[in-house]
């Protein structure tokens, strides 16, 4: 399958780059927590996509697929059982219960069971975060990032909106823990990944919901071997001025 937009582990791979990047140049504190919060919001946008790297982070996607064939046979089970139950005669049971067997095959697909399984996951994590910590604002983002496995790909999870959410919904976490400028690397790692996803041919709704246009930069088909190539050198490139950045402030002149 051609991916439409850049792969995961690119996204992550720049994203914590340009993370600590940021971090030297406004003189910010680089933690482990700021890295961990730069990798994992630089590929929370792509969780509206049920078979990118966040998705399966949150829920395995084998598991899922389990699940799924599990419901799919109690269902039928249950759908001939009752036939059954209704009416005595099996033939015309088994007949009626195995049209009914297609209709629910055609229409309970794995995605939208894995799309349950994916919101139901991070409300759970919400919950226990109230119980645990006692607060409101920690679920907050757990429940937003919930509800976008039902949203349509590229669109409201790439958009300057979401940015600035992303922000508002840290802060109160980052006033209330030690956890300091997290609310400003999740936003930045955020808004790398859309900015990154504006090369690709694709685009990004970048001003949704007030416009859905598609707005790119350039013209990258991501998949292909030249975008590979690309986004190799990209990360490479970020990775060197990273490390002299670091080295930098060791007191080690590289060049
Ligand atoms: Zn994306």
């Amino acid at each position: 399958m051609v991916e439409v937009f850049m792969r995961g582990k690119t996204h992550c791979a720049a994203g914590i780059l340009a993370g600590i990047q940021l971090s030297i140049i406004f003189s910010m504190p680089v933690s482990i927590i700021n890295i961990i919060a730069s990798a994992a919001f630089s590929i929370l946008p792509d969780l509206d996509k049920s078979n990118s790297i966040i998705s399966g982070f949150i829920f395995r996607k084998k598991t899922s697929e389990h699940i799924y064939k599990l419901l799919i046979y109690t269902l039928n089970a249950a759908i001939f059982f009752m036939l059954i139950k209704m009416n005595a005669d099996f033939l015309v049971s088994g007949i009626i219960s195995f049209f009914i067997i297609i209709i629910v095959e055609k229409k309970v697909s794995h995605y939208h069971v894995r799309k349950y399984l994916v919101s139901f996951s991070l409300l759970l994590i919400a919950l226990l975060l109230i119980i645990i910590t006692n607060n409101i604002f920690f679920m907050f983002p757990f429940v937003v990032f919930a509800v976008f496995p039902w949203l349509k790909h590229r669109n409201f999870s790439h958009s300057i909106i979401m940015i600035f959410l992303v922000y508002i919904m840290m802060k109160p976490i980052e006033m209330i823990s030690s956890l300091d400028k997290i609310s400003v690397i999740s936003a930045f790692s955020y808004g790398f990944h859309i900015l990154c996803d504006m090369f690709t041919r694709q685009g990004v709704a970048l001003f949704y919901p007030f416009s859905s246009k598609k707005i790119s930069l350039g013209y990258i088909k991501v998949g292909g071997k030249f975008s590979n190539i690309i986004e190799k050198i990209l990360v490479l490139l970020l990775f060197i001025w990273t490390f002299i950045s670091v080295a930098e402030i060791l007191g080690i002149h590289i060049i």
